[in-house]
């Protein structure tokens, strides 16, 4: 796919593959938990997975890790799959947690049996009390010797329902002197007397992620399991597990860890993402604003640009926050390539061409992209009262200024050559409007003399009388700190922008008018925009998706 240097991950594989791992063995997966919306975090995940299976060619699984009833929902699975299609991905299957419930349980009765786990009915402080520092080792609970008799008994009953959710647990019997305070003696299952979205009350003991996750990587006999930094710790735990239930000539899954990536000025958590979906900050998850893939494709970013920017960084060992502008940069350089342009004016101030005939109507031929030769021409109606905006105009103003300014001349895109004589202001001395004359033989591409005059500005403009109005919505950041959850004294939520949304009308040419949702554009000399999902036909919403570096006016 692309000529990049090999990353940490595909190094190890290479190096697995020299000593003589079946490439044909290679398998991954991508294993979210449906407990929320994914982010360009876990973009980074999937473009990881996916693309280590298409460079190997290589099956990526889907497997959801819904071990926790009380955070997982339906509405989440689908939303997941949904995003993991847009970014242009395929599964080669879909697989749950959920599905290895049983083989779970019947495994860690196998545990009991061989002395290797067993039932703690402690309370959960007890159990923190007796669990050491990282330098000093925990002490037994007085529970650790149970018979394997008693243990499968009450494991038996948890799994019936006979207990209060807190009253038992089952743990693996390790080292209560590990160094490594994972392996104290961890939880395996707990009592949770909650419906799950699959299991329905099947189960009301679920399994902990540590017990599930590595046991699913080697049922589903996925090559290599890569998780973030943070599971580093757990890598002994994974391994362990897998020592209980190995058999030889199967693949024996290997985790391997890479850094989290965060992107500046926001927030990648599940958990904080919805904070401001309840607190009604945004909209919903798939709020323009929202760093979620659903919030990013909402506001017009291309799968293209999400993939490209998980290329681009790449992955890395250290944990890291990425400049936000840098995912900007990717989709304004994707869309300058694609997104027709058009002219829309979004604070306008109205101007009269007086030595142009009233009622008359004139159809300027308007290039849809020079980037792009095969996107072809359209119509744009020019008459004698158009909008400009009203920063464009100035009555007076100094040589740098190279927009309108009274005795002074532009070229209207596409159409005219023009001057402004005079204005008209209102009893709060605001000028709401200007008049111009225009220079007929000056038209655009009509091959005349005053056509090739070169005049310094160039502005955008509508017809008035032909232009729609939309409402336009123009995002800001959404946080005002590059990094609102790393402050020890303040909560990500003391940073939350509050101007990060203005909705105006703007005002479009009516090629406009046919513009279905999800289209996008460049609005000359304004930025990228695309038509949001809330528009009605007739009532378009327009969502700025990001700016224009520089415009052709300068
Ligand atoms: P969150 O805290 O947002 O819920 P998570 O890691 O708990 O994140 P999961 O649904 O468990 O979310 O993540 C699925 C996969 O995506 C995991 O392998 C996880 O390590 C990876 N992932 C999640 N967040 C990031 C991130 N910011 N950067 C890179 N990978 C990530
Ligand atoms: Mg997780
Ligand atoms: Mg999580």
């Amino acid at each position: 796919e692309s000529d990049r240097s090999l990353n940490f991950i595909e190094h190890i594989i290479e190096e697995d593959l020299e000593n003589g791992f079946p490439k044909a063995d290679l398998r991954f997966r991508f294993p979210p938990e449906p407990n929320g919306y994914l982010h360009i975090g876990h973009a980074s995940s999937i473009c990881l997975n996916f693309g280590l299976g298409l460079r190997y060619g290589a099956p990526v699984n889907l497997r959801f890790d819904d071990t926790n009833p009380v955070k997982e929902e339906k509405e989440f699975v689908g939303a997941i799959r949904k995003d993991i299609e847009w970014l242009g991905y395929n599964w080669d299957t879909e697989r749950y947690a959920s599905d290895y419930f049983q083989q779970l349980y019947d495994w860690a009765i196998d545990l009991i049996k061989a002395g290797k786990a067993y039932v703690d009915s402690q309370s959960a402080r007890d159990m923190a009390a007796q669990k050491g520092t990282p330098t000093e080792p925990g002490s037994h609970s007085p529970y650790r010797d149970r018979t394997t008799e008693e243990n499968l008994l009450l494991f038996e009953g948890m799994k019936r329902g006979d207990y209060p959710e807190g009253s038992h647990v089952l743990r693996a019997k390790i080292n209560m002197a590990s160094t490594n305070m994972l392996m104290r003696d961890p939880i395996m299952y707990r009592i949770l007397h909650k419906a799950h979205h699959r299991t329905g009350t099947d189960w009301c003991i679920y399994p902990m992620y540590d017990w599930t996750h590595g046991e699913s990587d080697y049922l589903e006999q996925v090559s290599h399991s890569l998780c973030t930094l943070e599971f580093a710790m757990h890598r002994e735990l994974y391994d362990w597990f897998l020592d209980q239930v190995y058999q030889k000539g199967k693949v024996r899954p290997k985790q391997r860890e890479f850094a989290r990536r965060n992107l500046s000025h926001t927030v990648v958590s599940k958990r904080k993402l919805m904070q401001l979906v309840e607190r009604g900050i945004v909209s919903g998850w798939d709020d323009p604003r929202m760093p979620t893939i659903s919030g990013l494709r909402r506001g017009g970013y291309t799968p293209e640009s999400i993939r490209n920017f998980a290329d681009t960084i790449g992955i890395a060992k250290r944990d890291n926050v990425v400049d936000v502008s840098l995912l900007e940069f990717g989709i304004r350089e994707h869309l300058n390539r694609i997104a027709p342009r058009v002219m829309a004016v979004l604070n306008p101030l109205k101007l009269v061409i007086t030595n142009y005939l009233e009622g008359e109507v004139e159809w300027l031929e308007a290039e849809n992209n020079p980037e792009d030769e095969s996107a072809g021409y359209r119509k744009v109606p020019f008459s004698r009262e158009l909008f400009i905006e009203k920063e464009d105009f100035k009555e007076q103003a100094n040589r740098k200024f190279f927009r309108l300014k009274l005795g002074g001349e532009v070229r209207l895109k596409n159409g005219y050559i023009i001057k402004a004589q005079s204005c008209t202001k209102n009893d709060k001395d605001q000028i709401i409007e200007v008049q111009c004359t225009y220079d007929p033989k000056s038209k655009s591409g009509s091959g005349t003399e005053e056509s090739m005059r070169k005049v310094k500005g160039t502005l955008h403009w509508v017809s008035a009388t032909h232009a729609i109005s939309s409402e336009v919505r123009l995002y800001d950041r959404l946080f005002t700190d590059p990094t609102p959850d790393a402050h020890r004294d303040k909560d990500f939520m003391d940073f939350v922008n509050p101007d990060s949304l203005e909705v105006i009308t703007g005002f479009m040419e009516p090629s406009l008018a046919d513009a279905k949702m999800g289209d996008r554009f460049q609005f000359q000399r304004l930025g990228y925009f695309n038509v949001d999902l809330d528009s009605r036909p007739g009532k378009l919403v327009f969502n700025r998706t990001v700016g224009l570096r520089d415009t052709w006016a300068k």
